[in-house]
């Protein structure tokens, strides 16, 4: 079973407001922002992104913008984890998908919504504790939150049908891409601090199809725990 967000007054916070603003939020991915898998849009549009970030800044919550959840991090601006989910959906819904770099939240909750299982890395334990309260308070249940190195992935719970990395780096590691089931896709932003693609990988005949799906920009994966 996918998860329902539980939407009570105290959960949907800025109530309706918030809600006219989520829907201009996904009008706007489906014109400008070319998002056409509507399974994605419905997630997004049902996954209070306000919720997920300081209350200082919910107000820019439905803003089309990356934004900051502390400690140097920040939560992925909404066109990116549309554009990530849909990438990884697009050739059949997979059932168990592994995140690395949990940070908010948010795109473990937008895939909750539309896969069996979610299980999330995050390296820093504080922004791992948040995202759990918060899955939690959603009544998210089908997320399996981890707090480690997750470079290496989660070999407890692999094979994964799916794997998203939301952290740049320049190589993935060797055991990650073990991790990932016969039939899988990986989706990553690959390059240095200066700017990355979004890389989708997948196991082919003859070794890892690759393809490119546009320039991204996202915080730096890191070794170890903080
Ligand atoms: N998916 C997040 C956005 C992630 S920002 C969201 O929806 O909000 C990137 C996150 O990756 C940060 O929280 C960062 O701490 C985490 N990260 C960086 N390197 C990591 C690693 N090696 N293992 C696990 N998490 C990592």
């Amino acid at each position: 079973m996918t998860a329902m967000v539980r939407l009570d007054r105290e959960a949907s916070g800025l109530g309706m407001t918030s809600q006219r603003a989520r829907d201009r939020l996904i009008e706007r991915l489906r014109g400008e922002g070319g998002i056409r898998d509507e399974r994605v849009l419905d997630a997004m549009r049902t996954v209070p992104r306000h919720l997920f970030i300081d209350e200082a800044l919910a107000s820019r919550a439905y803003e089309d913008t990356a934004l900051p959840i502390g400690r140097a991090q920040t939560i992925s601006q909404p066109w990116v984890v549309a554009r990530m989910t849909e990438a990884l959906l697009e050739s059949g819904v997979p059932r168990k998908v592994l995140e690395i770099g949990t940070g908010s939240g948010y795109q473990a909750a937008v895939l909750a919504m539309l896969v069996e299982q979610v299980c999330t890395v995050e390296r820093i334990d504080e922004l791992q504790r948040l995202a759990r309260r918060r899955f939690r308070k959603l009544g998210i249940d089908n997320v399996r939150c981890r707090y480690d190195d997750g470079r290496v992935g989660w070999a407890e719970h692999a094979p994964f049908d799916a794997i998203i990395v939301t952290a740049a780096t320049a190589a993935l590691d060797a055991a990650l891409l073990q991790q990932l089931a016969p039939h899988g896709v990986l989706v990553a932003p690959i390059g240095g601090s200066g700017g990355q693609q979004l890389l989708r990988l997948r196991p082919g005949e003859a070794g890892w199809q690759q393809e490119l799906l546009g320039p991204v920009s996202f915080v730096p994966l890191l070794g170890g725990t903080a």
